[in-house]
């Protein structure tokens, strides 16, 4: 049985057209873009070319993107910028569902004397837009927000928070690490200060990232003192993986295409496994997601146990976030929604690709009926 490959949140594919893309810059046109001989030249050019793509996929300008190793390091940059660029303020607005990417810094800011505030959400994941209007103060140096959540695929109202805390005067960060390619992205409809993006979710290499500071924002990088996207971040560039990015940038308006589609398969796959298993609950179903996620919640069972009964039939999917798969924690996300211990052990997470089909589909959901249909007559 062929694989079927349904972890896409974790990381996706590398497409065939950046393969190609990144070939050249891994063998024969290997110069550093920073000589300025030719081949270093040609190293540069593919360079801007792939900041040209990752600006225009978020509707920015060049000059405002720098390229970092990760969408981590990019959410961890933008927060400690503007921090050393206000260091008057001490208090941090984010919320209690981010990725550990800010979560983890967020509590080592806690320890060095920050206050940080984490806003909750409801049951659906939906973020609590009053208290986190209540957190902003003069006190406070940023808010760090994402744009859609990688466990339930719940989409924040960036644009609301971003117009609460201008007024206010407060830079907004926005980690859309899982934005491109799933929603329309355009930072000038998002109203944020900075932006950060990952290429391996959107079928580009690992250990690429972008930040989009928008110009004129009051940032100060902690390394370099650069206040400028272009200066930030030092060091040899990674061309290949830069030119890869670029290449899944311009190659990610074909999959918000297939978003419809995507949507449709969420759907069966949602409805074909809660009407075959009577326990089974969404996260978030009643709010606005992405369409290409879906974290199902196996009340009673123990969501280890499904995630190894369907890779051993060739399923690949994750248990809460890929990050904790590891560790048998629920997840922070599932537990700041209030969901009991009962669904949150039981949490698995789908999530689609523009590359997933109609026939995985369906083998997903079989295999998922089967391993389900076994565990629970092994728990009576
Ligand atoms: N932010 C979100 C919402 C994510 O889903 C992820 C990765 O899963 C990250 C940040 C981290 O990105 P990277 O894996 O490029 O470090």
């Amino acid at each position: 049985m062929p694989d079927v490959y349904l972890d896409n949140n974790a990381t996706t594919r590398v497409s065939a057209g950046v393969l190609e893309a990144m070939r050249p810059f891994l063998s024969e046109a290997f110069g550093n873009a920073s000589s300025i001989h030719a081949m270093g030249q040609k190293a540069r050019h593919a360079v801007e070319s792939a900041r040209e793509a990752v600006a225009s996929l978020v509707g920015a300008g060049t000059e405002a993107i720098a390229f970092t190793g990760s969408g981590t390091e990019s959410d961890r940059l933008a927060i400690a910028g503007l921090l050393a660029a206000s260091p008057e303020k001490r208090r941090i607005v984010t919320t209690a569902v981010e990725h550990s990417a800010v979560l983890d810094y967020c509590r080592r800011l806690d320890a060095t004397g920050y206050s940080v505030v984490r806003v909750g959400v409801n049951s659906d994941g939906v973020l609590d837009l009053d208290r986190l209007a209540d957190a902003l103060s003069t006190e406070t140096a940023l808010v760090s927000l994402m744009l859609a959540n990688n466990e339930t695929g719940v989409i924040f109202p960036v644009r609301e928070v971003a117009e609460l805390a201008r007024a206010r005067g407060i830079p907004v960060h926005v980690d859309a690490v899982q934005g491109p390619g799933r929603l329309p992205m355009d930072v000038k409809a998002l109203a944020a200060d900075l932006v950060s993006l990952s290429a391996h979710k959107i079928h580009g290499p690992k250990g690429a990232g972008a930040l989009w500071i928008r110009p004129g924002t009051r940032f100060v990088c902690p390394f370099s003192g650069a206040r400028a996207a272009r200066d930030i971040r030092q060091g040899t560039e990674n061309v290949p993986a830069i030119v890869g990015f670029g290449a899944a940038a311009r190659a990610a308006g074909e999959a918000l295409a297939e978003m419809p589609r995507i949507a449709a398969l969420r759907d069966r796959l949602e409805e074909t496994i809660l009407g075959a298993d009577g326990r089974a609950t969404i996260a978030g179903a009643g709010a606005k997601r992405i369409a290409n996620t879906s974290t199902i919640c196996f009340g009673g069972l123990e969501a280890e146990a499904i995630l190894i009964g369907l890779s051993e039939r060739g399923v690949y999917v994750s248990s809460g976030s890929a990050c904790s798969s590891g560790s048998i924690e629920p997840s922070h996300v599932l537990q700041a929604m209030g969901l009991p211990s009962e669904l949150t052990r039981g949490a698995i997470r789908f999530s689609l690709s523009r590359d997933t089909t109609e026939d995985e589909v369906a083998t997903a959901i079989e295999c998922v009926k089967d391993v389900v249909g076994r565990l629970r007559a092994f728990a009576c």
